[in-house]
């Protein structure tokens, strides 16, 4: 087997795509299968070793090295749950193979002058890492060099000039003068950082810095279609304050996207208690709600030192019999914004009626609502329940006593 070494910010796909070339393999998949069969004699367990790994020792380059410098992982795995999370010796194997060779977007991008620079200076093309970031539609190198995009299949099992010279590229389209506009500097700002992080991040504070953000600027981010408090979420936030040509190219649907309903691909991003990781989801609301992404990464970091819910929930418990149920009081308390301590509270009502008077408080509001001549003060004398404290609890419900919902105690 013909030895390689990847060059500087070479895509590890396009890298496995070169070495396979060059060892005359008729594509990736045969040099796949060859690396594999070739894994037990370096040592490897052939099955479960990620191939990013095995190209890597076959290139003489340490693992460690290929994944922060050569793959798309630090990027694409940002944000992780935390039983996957990368540790100072790198991801997990599991992650590794499934993400290893994964790239943020659909084609695959090229800069012509590289490309004619890497012919003259060493005879072959490669491609390079930092083109394929969802933000990249320029070189940096070449600051006039519009990338091109190569929307075939299998795009690294040849070198860009390959492409160029079949006609099968496409120019990347996006007006000059979005360029100069804060939004799209803002974006690129936080995809290079995303890439250059060199472990991942727990999901759940990346979420809660960016639900957190989100809310202090008066957006919403509950789930659903619509929001009933009418109040307009990170994506309607999107379409009136990024480019139009800039949103279009990150995300087509937006356009479609009537104000008040869910958008999956900005939304979620920005959405608590949710585990799925979407990188550029993840990039983009850290630029659209941040003003830099040192701040965004200073609360992420500030969320990961806060208690989980489980802690402040058992919280809430306490404060909401010690301050009669006033949620201003919780919140301040709590050093939490009042939207924040109201969500909780009413998520999580049932297990505050039972911290503050076993049922008693379930009973007398079922009993108050099944019954048309009880009022609430009789129904709380006969249950043995805080009157105030059912009060509140029948405000936070919300529901006229013309329901009757005998549903109350859930
Ligand atoms: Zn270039």
């Amino acid at each position: 087997m013909l030895i390689i070494t990847p060059q500087d910010d070479e895509l590890a796909k396009g890298f496995l795509g070169r070495w396979c070339l060059l060892n005359d393999f008729s594509d990736c998949d045969a040099g796949i299968l060859a690396m594999r069969r070739h894994s037990g004699r370096m040592g490897f367990e052939p099955r479960t070793t990620p191939v990013l790994h095995v190209l890597a020792r076959l290139a003489g380059v340490d693992a460690r090295h290929m994944e922060l410098r050569h793959s798309m992982l630090p990027f694409m795995s940002f944000a992780m749950r935390e039983d996957q999370q990368a540790c100072g010796g790198g991801w997990s194997s599991a992650v590794v193979t499934h993400t290893g060779f994964l790239t943020p977007r659909s084609s695959a991008y090229l800069c012509p002058a590289c490309m004619k620079e890497d012919l003259r200076s060493r005879s072959y093309s490669y491609w390079r890492r930092s083109h394929q970031l969802p933000s990249a539609f320029w070189c940096d190198k070449h600051p006039k060099e519009r990338l091109h995009a190569v929307k075939v299949e299998k795009p690294f099992d040849r070198m860009p000039d390959y492409w160029l010279e079949v006609g099968l590229t496409e120019p990347e389209d996006l007006p000059e003068e979005v360029r100069a506009s804060a939004e799209f500097t803002s974006f690129g700002d936080a995809c290079r950082a995303m890439l250059e992080a060199e472990v991942s991040r727990n999901v759940t504070h990346v979420r809660r810095a960016l639900c957190d953000q989100a809310q202090s600027l008066g957006l919403t981010t509950k789930r659903g279609p619509f929001d009933l408090t009418k109040r307009a979420r990170p994506s309607d936030f999107a379409q009136r304050k990024v480019p139009a040509s800039l949103r279009r190219k990150l995300f087509p649907s937006l356009e479609l996207k009537a104000r008040g309903t869910f958008y999956n691909e900005i939304d979620d991003a920005v959405r608590s208690g949710n585990y799925s990781s979407m990188p550029l989801g993840t990039a983009f609301a850290v630029s659209l709600l941040f003003p830099s992404v040192s701040s965004a990464f200073l609360s992420m970091d500030a969320a990961s030192r806060r208690p989980p819910s489980k802690v402040l929930r058992a919280a809430i418990d306490q404060l909401f019999i010690q301050e009669n149920g006033s949620l201003p009081a919780i919140a301040s308390a709590m050093n939490l914004s009042v939207t924040r301590v109201t969500e909780m509270v009413i998520s999580h009502r049932l297990l505050i009626q039972k911290a503050i008077d076993g049922h008693a408080t379930g009973f007398a509001l079922k009993a108050f609502y099944d019954a048309d001549t009880l009022s609430l003060a009789e129904a709380c004398s006969r249950h043995g329940a805080n009157l105030r404290l059912a009060e509140r609890a029948l405000w936070l419900k919300g529901v006229p006593k013309s329901r009757r919902v005998s549903a109350l105690v859930e």
